[in-house]
């Protein structure tokens, strides 16, 4: 069965503060969810060592971003395997605003990926359309672009270390979020991608993420083929975040 993942992405946000109270109210409550979530925190880089701290294993840490070298003279970098080493589980590759603000391409995404994977990391690929590509019909055609390149340099053995998340930009930050049934669709579509790629897709955990809040994960997360949330807001409120985090419900 695929796994059911929340996991919040602080952005550019924290502190040596947030991440003692918010992680340790998160460990305290992840520790009896019934429903087989894993709780996952992707905190800016500098804090993952005080995160880690405070999950004591319970919450899993990811990285917001890494290199696309394991080392060498790239002043300001971090590669997968400094991130393996520090204990992450994650590393987010291809957020949107790492698309639009830093200029990363697919090809970026696909080497990023293909590193990360044979570090031993899990890769939560971001991919998702803007306004203008959904509004002119293109929404399903960008995002397959996107998962079929960003994916491509993926070996048959390391599709489990693949999880992919669906993030239309538009809805990123922005209080507006995609529709259950919009997101489901597009869920599916990813599915069948990936499926034609080769890849067990029926293992592989699709996330949706948009501004997703405590009113409106269950009817995301009820969807077949939405199995969790990446959450970029609400996951610097930590009770706010937990209620994400209880959305699915109890495992069967
Ligand atoms: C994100 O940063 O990936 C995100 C989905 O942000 P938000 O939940 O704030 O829309």
């Amino acid at each position: 069965m695929r796994r059911r993942i929340v996991a919040g992405n602080w952005k550019m946000n924290g502190s040596k503060d947030l991440s003692e109270e918010l992680v340790g109210y998160v460990r305290s409550e992840a520790g009896s969810l019934d429903n087989g979530v894993e709780v996952v925190i992707i905190p800016p880089a500098i804090y993952i060592g005080n995160v880690l701290d405070h999950a004591r294993g319970v919450v899993s840490v990811g990285i917001q971003n890494v290199g696309q070298w394991q080392s060498g003279a790239y002043t300001g970098e971090v590669s997968p395997d400094m991130a393996k080493d520090a204990g992450c589980r994650y590393v987010l590759v291809g957020h949107s605003e790492r698309r639009q603000i830093f200029g990363e391409t697919d090809e970026l995404v696909a080497e990023k990926v293909s590193l990360v994977v044979s570090s031993g990391l899990a890769a939560i690929v971001c991919v998702g359309e803007t306004l203008e590509e959904r509004e002119s019909g293109q929404a399903e055609s960008v995002v397959a672009g996107q998962v079929r390149a960003g994916l491509a340099s993926v070996s048959q053995e390391k599709w489990h270390n693949i999880v992919v998340a669906y993030e239309p930009v538009w809805a990123i930050g922005t209080g507006k979020t995609a529709t259950s049934d919009d997101a489901q669709a597009m869920h599916a579509a990813i599915r069948g991608v990936l499926k034609d790629m080769g890849a067990p897709a029926e293992e592989i955990s699709l996330l949706y993420g948009g501004s997703v809040k405590a009113d409106n994960a269950a009817a995301l997360f009820s969807e077949p083929d939405i199995d969790g949330g990446l959450i970029g807001g609400a996951s610097l409120v930590a009770k706010e975040f937990m209620r994400i985090c209880r959305s699915f419900p109890a495992a069967t």
